[in-house]
């Protein structure tokens, strides 16, 4: 068993290893990564993993992001504490935590009921209050609560989700989004002004599909 004090060590140490050491340095963000008990997204038979640099199983054949990802598709984002934004794919709630803590309110959509639910609870039970989950098919985003000043997809896409597209604000709404094939993907940073969308490749990525309309469908595997 890790005591709480044990977790504390272990996560001021992925602080400093995983993310200061490499090239995280938003002050803001490297202060909840420090503060957030990512052990509580995790289930129990991994939690003495909860802190080791790498995705881990989450159930439903699902990942955590490793903390390092996380961390950088975060910082891409520009969080100052205003924003409203978006997440597709909910998972564990642990993404969602880290927004919930930078940005003003969040949207989180994820597609499996039962990891929708698992996220709502823990969220729930460490206080977070500031967020919408909606279970449903995020790559077609949520057209009703649109603008969102940021949205943040945590599954790969074959090619940009339009709807996600067109659901960002104009004047400066940001989005980071994995996106190719099953086995590798490139995170792109896609920024809009105006009806003009910018992109940026960022990194090489391996993250889960994104199943849906917009995303992987079944004839694709
Ligand atoms: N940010 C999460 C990552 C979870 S893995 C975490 O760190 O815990 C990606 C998640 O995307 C999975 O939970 C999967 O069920 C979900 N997903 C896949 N396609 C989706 C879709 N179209 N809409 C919403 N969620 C989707």
């Amino acid at each position: 068993m890790t005591s709480d004090e044990q977790f504390e060590q272990l996560r001021a140490q992925m602080v400093r290893d995983q993310l200061q050491d490499r090239d995280i340095h938003d002050a803001r963000l490297l202060q909840v990564m420090l503060e957030i008990p990512r052990h509580a997204f995790v289930p129990p038979e991994f939690r003495d993993q909860a802190y080791a640099d790498g995705p881990l199983p989450i159930g439903d054949g699902q990942t955590i992001s490793q903390p390092y990802v996380v961390a950088v598709m975060t910082q891409e984002l520009h969080l100052l504490g205003a924003e409203r934004v978006l997440e597709i794919g909910t998972g564990s709630g642990y993404q969602t935590a880290v927004l919930c803590r930078l940005a003003r309110y969040v949207y989180s959509i994820e597609r499996s009921a039962w990891l929708a639910e698992h996220a709502a609870e823990t969220l729930s039970s460490l206080g977070f209050d500031n967020v919408d989950l909606h279970i449903g098919d995020g790559s077609q985003g949520l057209p009703d609560m649109a603008p969102f000043n940021a949205i943040i997809v945590t599954a790969a896409a074959p090619s940009l989700p339009g709807p996600l597209c067109t659901q960002l604000d104009p004047h400066g709404g940001r989005m980071v989004i994995p996106v190719g094939d099953h086995r590798q993907q490139t995170l792109q940073r896609v920024t809009r002004e105006g009806d003009q969308w910018h992109v940026e490749q960022v990194m090489a990525v391996k993250f889960v599909p994104l199943r849906g309309r917009y995303g992987f469908t079944k004839k694709d595997g």
